[in-house]
């Protein structure tokens, strides 16, 4: 949807682009949506969580709508090491 600029449900063209997805936190306080991976999800403390917004967009027609993490290789997590480590 965001590549081929069409809604891959009704097939219009008439795309929102980039909306922002808002989340509301404590208080009703409004920040960005986000998604979070950790690399030590075990830890108690630190379990050294990389963060990326995401944008959303929307089918005008259809209200369909898909979700793209702003900056995805934020969130990437290096491959299991083999063995121990
Ligand atoms: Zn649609």
């Amino acid at each position: 949807m965001k590549r081929t600029g069409k809604c891959p449900k009704c097939g219009s063209g008439d795309i929102i682009a980039d909306a922002k997805a808002i989340d509301r936190g404590h208080g009703n306080a409004m920040r960005d949506l986000s998604v979070a991976t950790f690399r030590k999800p075990e830890a108690l403390l630190f379990k050294q969580k990389s963060e990326t917004t995401v944008s959303a967009w929307v089918c005008a027609e259809c209200g369909y709508l898909e979700f793209y993490a702003d900056h995805p290789a934020d969130i990437k997590l290096p491959a299991p090491s083999t063995g121990r480590g």
